[in-house]
């Protein structure tokens, strides 16, 4: 459960996969500006070359930070297997955990799921499966839907900005793709949305921008955001620590 915090008036930097670009993290940070609340969605670790870094920007937050595992998280903390990664991604989460000490392991040891009042629920993955589970499809965030009926889920895990949302409970799920810049009342989607803020360090939309996410809950909006960072920082960074080069590759496209 969360700390229980009165959602009125709360302006939430949401961000998600932020997958040890520490490159794409600060410029997020900076392009946010100031904000009450930091909501991450897991992923914070993984794929990329400075865990380290990462962890230590996100603790720095000058505000409430809530966030949930991903799978990359856990495997890093000896949690899940390795053996359900991708041979570039099992190969990074082994280079990894030599590299967290045991205050980033603490830190980064979240639950898979939380429940902030009022009902605003977070996942990593989805709620049918927070660690794992895909929100890739109608079907699936049907299926989601059936699972938590009212409330905002936030997701990440795919790595791709979404919002799907249900007008009329159980009739039609419908889906919007955003785009950088576009600002939502949250109002207008009905009581049932599910959000993806994208990923901050490795977007794979085909957009290279670290992408995330401001939500104003006074107001009720959301705005989908995407920055520029050095990618070419990052991708130096995956070389030289002896990375699968295929990690490094991706950035520059958003892949
Ligand atoms: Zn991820």
């Amino acid at each position: 459960m969360g700390r229980g915090t009165t959602l009125l008036g709360i302006r939430a930097l949401i961000i998600s996969d932020v997958h040890s670009n520490a490159d794409a993290l600060g410029a997020v940070l900076e392009d946010a500006g100031p904000c009450d609340e930091l909501w991450s969605l897991g992923d914070i670790v993984g794929y990329g070359a400075e865990p380290e870094r990462c962890i230590e920007l996100l603790s720095a937050f000058d505000g409430v930070f809530h966030g949930v595992s991903g799978n990359h998280d856990l495997a890093a903390l000896g949690r899940v297997p390795v053996t359900g990664f991708v041979p570039a991604g099992r190969e990074a989460i082994e280079w990894t955990i030599p590299r967290l000490g045991e205050t980033e392991c603490v830190w980064l040891d979240r639950p898979p799921s939380l429940i902030i009042e009022p009902r605003s629920l977070f996942w990593h993955g989805g709620p049918l499966d927070p660690i794992w589970g895909y929100l890739n499809s109608i079907t699936a965030a049907e299926a989601a839907f059936e699972s938590v009926g009212d409330g905002r889920g936030f997701c990440g895990h795919t790595h791709r900005p979404i919002i799907y949302f249900q007008s009329h409970r159980g009739i039609k799920t419908d889906r919007l793709v955003p785009r950088s810049g576009h600002r939502f009342d949250l109002s207008d989607f009905g009581s049932r949305v599910l959000i993806n803020p994208g990923s901050v360090g490795q977007p794979r939309d085909g957009d290279s921008r670290a992408a995330y996410a401001i939500i104003d809950t006074k107001d009720d909006w959301i705005e989908w955001r995407r920055v520029e960072y050095p990618i070419e920082n990052c991708r130096e960074k995956i070389l030289s620590a002896g990375l699968p080069p295929v990690l490094a590759d991706r950035l520059t496209h958003g892949i």
